[in-house]
C-alpha cells in the first residue's frame, strides 16, 4: 500500500476556543482534497493509529480531542454548488457558517433558516454535535441537511440522505464525529430574509405561566434568564420584509462592555455573593427596557461570543421547562454565593428522528447554564453544574453533544430509542473504532466496556 504522501506535523498542540481542554495530537493534518482525506485514513488504518476530525475548535468539551492523528478540517471549505432555484447548496465540510452565509448565500439571495447563537464553526461540527438554535417549529440544524458524503474507516466514500442509505443518514446527522471524515454537506436552505426582533423584560413567573403562548408568538422565541433575579428578556425574532433599522448593539459587542462585564465578573470571584447584584445591574443597564430592531437574519440570530466560559446545556422535554426553572430559580435562592453569571438561555425545537439527536423523538427546551473565567480566572462551578444536571435529569433529561458533561454510555442508552442501532452502524462503519476518542468511549461505553452493542 502506497504511504501517506501527504506531510503530518507533530508537536502541534491544539485548544478548544474556551481554553477548557488541550490535547498533543501524534501528527496533525490539514488536507485540501477527498485523495488526501483518504490517504491520511488509508496510512492510520495500516498503522492501526487513531483519527480524530476536527472543525474550528469550538466545542466546549473533549469532544474534538485526540492524541492519535488529528485532521482539522479548515482549509476542505470549497463552495461544490448551489441551486438558487431549489434553493439548495453544497459545500465542502469544513466550511465555516459565517463564510457560508456572508460569501455565498447573501450574493446568491439565499439564507439558512435557523442557525446558532455563533457562526463561526464549520458546518460538519455543528451537524456531530446536534447544535441548535431556537424556534418551537425548527429543528436542529441538522435537520436542514438533505446530503452527507462521508469517508469511511476503510477509506472508502459513501453518500446518505432522506432516500439513499437512510438510516446512516440518520445516525450521521449528529454522529460525534465517529461514523467518519464528512467531506461534504447539502443544505435546505431558503430566501434571504430580515427579522424583526423584539425584546421585552418581564418577570420569571410571567413568562412560565404562559410559557406554550408565548413560544407561539414568535417563529424564533428565546429566553434570557438573569440567574439570582426575578427578571428575563423575552427575545422574539420573527421574519419581516420592513426596512434595517438596527438601533443598538448589544453592550459586550463593544470593548468597554467586554471588559466591563469581565471586570465585575472577576471582582465577584472575591465576593461571591455580588453576582446577583452583578446581574441585577446589568440587567437594569441594558435590558429593562423594550427594545425592537430590524436586520438580515444572521445579525440577529447571531450575537457575541464574550469570553472563556464554562457552559452546559441539556435538552429536556418541552413540557418540562416551568417546573425545571422553578426548581433551579428555588436552588440558586438557596445558594446565593454560587457564581452563576448571566444569562440562562432557554431556547426551544422540534422534535426529531435523528438517532442520537437530543430532541429525538419530543419537542424540545435546551437550557444553558454559565459561568465565565473572566481573565483566565477559574470560578468553581461544579456545585451549580451539579445542581443543575440533577434537576434535568430527574425530567429525563439529554447532555448536548458539544457541552461540558460527564454521561457514559450507561446513563445515556436509555434516554435515546434508537441508541443501539446508532451503536450497530457506528461499529459496522468502523470496526475498530479508529474514529473513537476518550470522550467518545466514554459516551458510547457500555458496561462491560465495549463500546455500544458491539
Ligand atoms: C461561544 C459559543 C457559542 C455556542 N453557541 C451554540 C448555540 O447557540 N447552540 C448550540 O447548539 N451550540 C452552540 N455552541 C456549540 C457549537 O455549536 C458546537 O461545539 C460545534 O460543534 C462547534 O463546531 P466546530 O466546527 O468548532 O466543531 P469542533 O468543536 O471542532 O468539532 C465538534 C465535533 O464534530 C466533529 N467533526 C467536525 N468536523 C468533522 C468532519 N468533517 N467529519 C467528522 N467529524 C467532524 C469532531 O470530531 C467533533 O466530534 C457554541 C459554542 C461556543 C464556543
Amino acid at each position: 500500500m502506497a504511504s501517506c504522501k501527504i506531510p503530518g506535523e507533530q508537536g502541534r498542540t491544539f485548544t478548544n476556543w474556551a481554553s477548557t481542554f488541550t490535547c498533543k495530537p501524534e501528527l496533525y493534518f490539514e488536507p485540501t482534497t477527498t485523495e488526501e482525506i483518504i490517504q491520511i485514513v488509508n496510512e492510520a488504518r495500516r498503522l492501526s493509529k487513531r483519527v480524530k476530525v476536527c472543525g474550528y475548535g469550538h466545542s466546549p468539551s473533549d469532544i474534538a480531542c485526540t492524541d492519535g492523528y488529528m485532521i482539522d478540517m479548515r482549509r476542505f471549505n470549497q463552495l461544490i454548488n448551489i441551486d438558487e432555484k431549489n434553493c439548495t447548496v453544497k459545500v465542502q465540510s469544513g466550511c465555516l457558517l459565517k463564510d457560508l452565509i456572508d460569501d455565498v448565500l447573501e450574493p446568491h439571495g439565499m439564507a439558512m433558516q435557523n442557525i446558532a447563537s455563533i457562526s463561526d464553526v464549520t458546518i460538519a461540527g455543528v451537524i456531530c454535535t446536534g447544535t441548535h438554535g431556537t424556534g418551537a417549529n425548527y429543528g436542529i440544524l441538522s435537520t436542514q441537511v438533505l446530503e452527507i458524503e462521508l469517508i469511511t474507516a476503510a477509506g472508502e466514500e459513501v453518500t446518505c440522505s432522506h432516500t439513499e442509505n437512510t438510516d446512516l443518514f440518520r445516525a450521521a446527522c449528529c454522529s460525534l464525529g465517529a461514523l467518519g471524515v464528512i467531506t461534504a454537506v447539502t443544505l435546505q436552505c431558503e430566501p434571504a430574509f430580515k427579522l424583526h426582533q423584539r425584546q421585552q423584560p418581564c418577570t420569571l413567573d410571567e413568562v412560565l405561566d404562559n410559557l406554550d403562548e408565548h413560544i407561539s408568538s414568535s417563529e424564533h422565541f428565546v429566553l434570557y434568564w438573569m440567574p439570582h433575579t426575578e427578571s428575563v428578556i423575552m427575545c422574539r425574532n420573527d421574519r419581516t420584509n420592513e426596512q434595517v433599522s438596527d438601533v443598538s448593539s448589544w453592550f459586550w459587542n463593544t470593548f468597554v462592555g467586554y471588559h466591563c462585564f469581565q471586570f465585575a465578573y472577576w471582582l465577584s470571584s472575591f465576593f461571591p455573593s455580588s453576582v446577583g447584584f452583578i446581574n441585577r445591574t446589568f440587567f437594569y443597564l441594558l435590558f429593562s427596557k423594550p427594545l425592537e430592531r430590524i436586520n438580515i437574519s444572521r445579525n440577529l440570530f447571531n450575537f457575541a461570543k464574550g469570553f472563556p466560559q464554562y457552559v452546559t446545556d441539556w435538552a429536556i422535554p418541552r413540557e418540562q421547562t416551568p417546573t425545571v426553572l422553578r426548581e433551579l430559580r428555588t436552588w440558586l435562592r438557596e445558594n446565593p454565593n454560587e457564581a452563576a453569571h448571566f444569562c440562562i438561555e432557554v431556547r426551544f425545537c422540534q422534535g426529531d428522528n435523528i438517532m442520537i439527536s437530543p430532541a429525538y423523538g419530543r419537542d424540545t427546551c435546551f437550557i444553558n447554564i454559565i459561568v465565565y473565567r473572566p481573565y483566565g480566572k477559574l470560578i468553581p462551578y461544579a456545585n451549580y453544574w451539579a445542581a443543575y444536571e440533577n434537576i434535568v435529569k430527574r425530567v429525563g433529561g439529554r447532555p448536548h453533544w458539544a457541552k461540558a458533561h460527564q454521561e457514559t454510555g450507561k446513563e445515556l442508552a436509555d434516554l435515546y430509542p434508537e441508541w443501539d442501532k446508532f451503536c450497530e452502524i457506528r461499529q459496522k462503519m468502523d470496526p475498530q473504532g479508529m474514529f473513537l476518542n476518550e470522550y467518545l468511549e466514554r459516551v458510547l461505553c457500555m458496561d462491560n466496556g465495549a463500546t455500544g452493542n458491539a
